[in-house]
């Protein structure tokens, strides 16, 4: 992989949480939320991770902040690894990574007004507040879409949605290396999510920001997201550029996640696939392919035999290099697809 236009690579990251039982209370077994995953992003790019409540996905996500310690694997930040960092280097990293939340009202310091929150980067960084007479807090306001008067409130007098624009605020105030967004508007109104995901994406354009967008929900991610991931039971099933994701799913349980999207248009139907069952624990995940469980086309060799990522061909637009096509490339794990390829050569979906 062309390491100088990634700003974050991640290889092989596993996250375990050990349950501890029995008389002596040693360690029983291990949630395995996030079990070996790799992914690159790259310089103003945006991926969104997507996948069921419980995948691992928001695991992931604090992992990469900085948050969790990591079981095994490395996360590297322009190519240094932050993997095992120090808590006087964790505090730097968290300067270069930041993190919008689901819920912004738990992440704002609620005995702090705005001003004094989104004073942050000046008062550590010693920087004038003041830039070729322009005051950056109220610069920073305007750009989220809070007025003026906003900075002498309390996160506590603003609605869902504004809170959310001071927690954008706040990230964008440290011109951090990327922003982790976890959720950004799941708790919030459907009329607010839009408004605040333009917001998002305006941003995003104007800046050139690296996001990593986590999200249960396909819909929310589309817009926003140049690639996109999708997560199963701690592992990647399924990556490609947004558009071949959503035009030409080839993993099974993307192709269900896809067809839960509601589609504007009452004329237009489309065959909902419905998965049987819940996601199995991640104590005790199923062998083989994880997905066997609830896959309509599980095989005898899936509930044996892990599926690996394979490539799958197709060429994108703007691919440059050898290095661009892989990173460009349209990815899937799953048995089936490898058959209908590699077997019959013939379209395999
Ligand atoms: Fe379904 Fe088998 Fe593919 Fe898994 S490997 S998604 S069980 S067909």
């Amino acid at each position: 992989m062309n390491l100088d236009s990634s700003v974050l690579e991640l290889n092989g990251v596993k996250k375990y949480f050990p349950v501890h039982g029995g008389i002596f209370l040693g360690r029983k077994e291990d949630v395995r939320a996030v079990d070996g995953v790799s992914l690159v992003i790259r310089k103003g790019e945006t991926l969104g991770l997507v996948g069921e409540s419980g995948c691992g996905k928001s695991t992931l996500g604090r992992c990469i902040a900085g948050l969790y310690k990591l079981t095994d694997g490395t996360i590297k930040l322009h190519g240094e690894d932050i993997s095992r960092l120090k808590s006087g280097e964790l505090k730097a990293l968290r300067l270069r990574m930041q993190m919008i939340f689901q819920d912004p009202f738990e992440s704002l310091n609620s005995r702090h007004t705005v001003e004094e929150i989104l004073q942050e980067k000046y008062i550590i960084h010693k920087l004038p507040q003041k830039k070729d007479g322009i005051d950056e807090i109220s610069a920073l306001l305007q750009k989220v879409g809070l007025p003026e008067n906003a900075r002498g409130k309390f996160p506590h007098e603003f609605s869902g949605g504004q809170r959310q624009r001071i927690g954008i605020a706040r990230a964008i105030s440290l011109d951090p290396e990327i922003i982790i967004c976890d959720e950004p508007v799941s708790a919030l109104d459907v009329s607010v999510q839009s408004q605040i995901l333009n917001l998002l994406l305006a941003l995003q354009k104007e800046m050139g920001l690296t996001c990593l967008l986590i999200s249960h929900d396909l819909s929310v991610v589309r817009h926003l997201s140049d690639h996109i991931a999708v997560m199963y039971l701690g592992k990647i099933v399924e990556t490609g550029r947004a558009e071949s994701i959503y035009e030409n799913p080839l993993h099974p349980y993307t192709q269900a996640l896809i067809s839960a999207i509601p589609i504007p248009d009452p004329e237009v139907k489309r065959n909902r696939i419905i998965l049987k069952g819940d996601i199995p624990s991640p104590r005790n995940p199923p062998p083989g392919c994880r997905f066997h469980t609830r896959c309509p086309h599980a095989m005898d060799i899936c509930r044996k035999q892990e599926p690996i990522l394979g490539e799958f061909p197709g060429k994108y637009p703007g691919i440059k290099s050898d290095e661009d096509e892989k990173h460009e490339a349209h990815m899937a794990a799953c048995h089936l697809l490898f058959n209908l390829h590699v077997d019959k050569k013939r379209k395999y979906i």
